[in-house]
């Protein structure tokens, strides 16, 4: 019995290459939506992202070199016995 012609899907091409919009159900490649910054071309939908995807979106729209990761310990917390008066 032949196998029935399958939509594109999981086992048809690597996980997380594809994205289904959830507003619409526009099925989205992966590259195309980075491109849109995670936005979907057909509605307009936000898709939900990781602070790292975030942060790297914001780099490349204001330059990768014109930000800096916030210390978690800034130095002038770090003794505060040191300044008096
Ligand atoms: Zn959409």
């Amino acid at each position: 019995m032949p196998t029935p012609a399958r939509p594109v899907g999981r086992s048809q091409t690597p996980d997380g290459m594809w994205f289904r919009c959830n507003s619409c159900g526009e099925i989205l490649y992966r590259k195309t939506l980075e491109s849109n910054f995670f936005i979907c071309a057909r509605c307009g939908y936000h898709f939900r992202i990781t602070p790292d995807k975030y942060i790297q979106i914001c780099s490349t729209m204001v330059g990768s070199r014109s930000w800096m990761p916030i210390s978690p310990r800034p130095t002038r917390l770090a003794s505060p016995n040191t300044q008096s008066n």
